[in-house]
């Protein structure tokens, strides 16, 4: 497959679509993004990568952190994380409360805030430096050192922290937050707040190939297989709010989306991939990008379907 080739196609058609999408600013700071900024870097199991555009630039993952999050939870509490969090899609905007009332603080799954909060307050316990041992983690999956919070986006998040406040709040009062409101917000933001390229991220995601063995040849699995199926169909099922549908509908492939305009997707046999276009739809996922990888598994016929 010439993947450079199709990269090369798809900027180019993507080049020419005039698309309705806006930044997000409900956190100030995401608002100073240049919404032109287009990328994808696409990371083989062979080995090879190809990208196009800003592909080197770094920005703000956002809620791509919360596969990373949920994955170093999983390795430290296993399946007792299922009794905290459910696995059905939502079908509701990423930061609704409405289910939390009648699911007694159970949020649906890990992926829409309530979710990845418990799962941010599960690291908390678990950690001796939460915030200190997450980067790391990241880093050392990225096999990136460099890779830092943007302490300026996590500020401007907790500046306008009401909404996952309530959630956190409303969870802390069915007994399913164990750790200071203040302390599990801060540690969530500034999981948002990591800055990535699309080649970072996508070199990241390797750890969900191949159902956790990157490399096919590879002795020890760097994600256990169990878990990375698990992710992957979390990823599947709820990793663009209440667009998953309309995700695998179109593109068909396990994925997670940010509000900084990443999106992270793989399919676990051939690629991971990372595109980035800052421009969200009204679900708050990147339009383009989603036309991006839309137009990726039309052309290479590689979906999980
Ligand atoms: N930090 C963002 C929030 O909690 C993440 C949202 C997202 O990327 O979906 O609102």
């Amino acid at each position: 497959m010439d993947y450079q080739k199709v990269l090369d196609e798809i900027s180019a058609e993507i080049g020419l679509i005039e698309g309705s999408g806006k930044v997000a600013t409900y956190i100030p700071e995401l608002g100073n993004v240049q919404p032109d900024k287009f990328g994808i870097y696409l990371q083989c199991t062979d080995g090879q990568g190809y990208s196009v555009g800003d592909a080197l630039e770094a920005f703000s993952i956002q809620s791509i952190s919360k596969v990373l999050s949920l994955s170093l939870a999983l390795k430290l509490i296993g399946n007792h994380m299922w009794t905290r969090i459910g696995v059905e899609p939502s079908g509701d905007p990423f930061n609704s409360l409405v289910q939390l009332e009648y699911e007694k603080g159970i949020p649906r799954n890990p992926f829409i805030n309530a979710g990845a909060l418990v799962v941010a307050d599960i690291l908390i316990s678990e950690l001796k430096n939460p915030k200190v041992d997450f980067l790391q983690y990241v880093r050392d999956l990225a096999e990136d050192q460099t890779i830092q919070y943007n302490t300026k986006v996590a500020e401007s998040e907790m500046e306008h922290k009401f909404r996952n406040a309530s959630l956190t709040h409303l969870m802390k009062d069915f007994g399913n937050i164990k750790n200071d409101v203040n302390e599990v917000l801060d540690f969530y933001f500034h999981q948002c707040s990591i800055a990535m390229n699309c080649k970072q991220l996508a070199q990241t995601f390797t750890i969900f190939l191949n159902y956790g063995k990157y490399d096919l040849s590879a002795e020890a699995a760097i994600l256990d297989p169990t878990l990375a199926k698990r992710i992957n169909a979390l990823m599947l099922t709820c990793g663009f709010y209440d667009e998953s549908g309309e995700f695998a509908f179109s593109v068909g492939l396990p994925g997670k989306s940010g509000v900084g305009g990443g999106i992270v997707a793989l399919h676990p046999k051939y690629y991971s991939i990372a595109v980035w276009s800052p421009p969200l739809n009204s679900k708050g996922n990147s339009e383009l990008g989603l036309k991006a990888l839309e137009l990726l598994t039309t052309k290479t016929e590689q979906s999980v379907f």
